[in-house]
């Protein structure tokens, strides 16, 4: 049995008890770069652990490879997890997995995780959505460059979103805020960059689609993109970080 297993966004609280039995049973653990190391020393005695590093969407090691590795660990143990940052069907390609594994016939359960789309924010004191402000939030990746001629983010479809959360894209971001301007998001609009997510190094930067580019200069990774009036809540609900 393979359990593709979302691991939460950093905090190793907001791990689910589900996800926190597979790991005590399993035999071996396919695990990310997002993952907390803690969680690992949850296994028991003997298991082995195998580290994929994938990375703001280039990996160490290519998906067709991953695929194989989970596969053949399948083959060899009684219980594999499989372990992701955040929720493992959220820019996780755990669809993919999941569809290799099928084909040859491997059981698999998904076990969803708390994404950092949302929970990221929250420990930042945004909430996604907002009574008034916000009645919808979209999620997009920030990895594709909003000038590629072959894109698949419609940028024309975010003009009437009030709140948008993009993952993978800082080094976008650049290039993100102009193109938010560009389909009418005035210059002014709150904006938020949140490094590090629900960790003792979180850190959040606050400013506009102008000025945040200069704010964030140098903030590590991960870090997510939040846009929106719900950034401006923080004022009253920041809570987390010093
Ligand atoms: N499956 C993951 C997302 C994988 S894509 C999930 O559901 O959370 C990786 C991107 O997620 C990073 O580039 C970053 O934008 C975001 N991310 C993940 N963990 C984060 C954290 N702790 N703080 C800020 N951003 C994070």
């Amino acid at each position: 049995m393979v359990y593709l297993t979302g691991a939460g966004p950093g905090d190793m609280e907001l791990l689910t008890i589900k996800a926190l039995r597979v790991i005590k049973e399993a035999d071996a653990i396919i695990y990310d770069r997002l993952v907390n190391p803690q969680i690992l020393k949850e296994a028991k005695n003997g298991c082995e652990f195998v580290y994929v590093g994938k990375e703001e969407g280039h990996h160490i090691m290519p998906q067709d490879d991953i695929n194989e590795t989970i596969y053949q660990k399948s083959i060899k143990h009684d219980i594999v997890v499989r372990l992701k940052g955040g929720d493992p069907f959220v820019f996780g390609r755990g669809g993919e997995e999941g569809a290799y594994l099928k084909e040859r016939g491997v059981k698999f359960e998904i076990i969803p995780g708390i994404t950092s789309a949302i929970s990221v924010p929250a420990y930042a004191g945004i909430p996604v959505t907002h009574r008034g402000v916000a009645v919808s939030f979209r999620v997009i990746t920030g990895h594709e460059s909003p000038n590629k001629k072959s894109s698949q983010v419609d940028w024309e479809n975010f003009k009437g979103d009030d709140t948008l959360i993009f993952l993978m894209g800082l080094h976008n971001l650049e290039k993100i805020t102009k193109k938010l301007i560009q389909i009418g998001k005035p210059n002014n609009f709150p904006c938020a960059i949140i490094s590090k997510g629900t960790t003792k190094d979180q850190k959040t930067v606050v400013g506009t689609l102008e000025n945040i580019v200069e704010l964030s200069k140098d903030i590590p990774t991960p870090a997510l993109i939040v846009v929106g009036k719900v950034v401006e809540l923080r004022d009253q609900l920041k809570w987390f970080e010093n």
